[in-house]
Order: structure tokens, then sequence, then C-alpha cells
């Protein structure tokens, strides 16, 4: 049973596809996650990227999901993370692994918003690049609920 339904015809494209061209399974695993494991603020932005097709699968290598800053606004999840020889897609993880991944990766998107075009496409020091991932883990951790 799905509590909250897949996402509806009226959403998807010639081919049957979500927004981001996530399959329906992909994308009710975003809703899920984003509301039974995330606090009303994270969830709604996770919502609106993922209703706006902000959210999509790819392949890529050992991330779980990323953003990039040639499109800071995208939030890319892994759809074939080889772990022990098995690939796997993230988007088939438990919920609440999910919906970490998500915040973690929106908060990426918050602080890309903050900077101007070089330091998102160029980037910055390896410290600097610490202090982000902190920050997005920390975020992540602050809203996610069990
Ligand atoms: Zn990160």
């Amino acid at each position: 049973m799905d509590p909250f339904g897949l996402c509806a015809d009226s959403l998807k494209d010639k081919k049957g596809l979500c927004p981001g061209k996530l399959t329906d399974k992909e994308f009710d695993s975003v809703e899920h996650a984003a509301r039974e494991h995330l606090s009303l603020v994270a969830r709604k932005r996770v919502l609106d990227a993922l209703y706006g097709g902000r959210i999509r699968g790819g392949n890529l290598g050992g991330d779980e999901a990323h953003v990039s800053g040639l499109s800071p606004d995208v939030i890319r999840v892994n759809r074939s993370l080889s772990v022990f020889d098995q690939r796997l897609s993230v988007f088939n993880w438990d919920p609440q692994s999910l919906a970490r991944i998500l915040a973690h990766e929106d908060r990426h998107v918050q602080q890309l918003a903050n900077f101007g075009f070089f330091t998102r496409v160029l980037g910055g020091s390896s410290g600097f690049h610490a202090v982000l991932q902190q920050d997005a883990d920390a975020y992540a951790q602050v809203n996610l609920q069990p």
C-alpha cells in the first residue's frame, strides 16, 4: 500500500515519467522519505524540489548523491551505487537514510544559492569544502525525524 499516492498522471511526461524524469517508484520513495522523516521546513523544500523536477537520478560513480555548481538547484541521486559488487539505487534505501541524504544535498543547494558564479563552479579550498560538508551534515541531523 502506498500512503501518499504515486505521482499523478497529470504530472507525467509523454514517456510516463514523473517530474525530474523519475520513475513512479523513485518519486514515491522521495515523497515518503520527506513526509515521514524530515522536519516541516526541510520537508517543504525537498517536496518543492521533487515536484519542480529538481530531484533527478543518475549514475554518479561512488557518490550517493550530489549537487553540481553547474546546476546548483538540482539534486542528483545515484541509481547505481556499487556496494559489494551489487548495483544499488539510493532511491531504494530505507526512507530515513534517503531523507538524510536529501536534506544534506538540499543544504548544498541552499549554500550554493549564496555563492557567486565563480565560487559555485570553481569551488574553494579543501578547508572550505570541509566546512560546507559539516554544515550540510549538521542540517540533515537537525532536520531528520525518526
Ligand atoms: Zn555534501
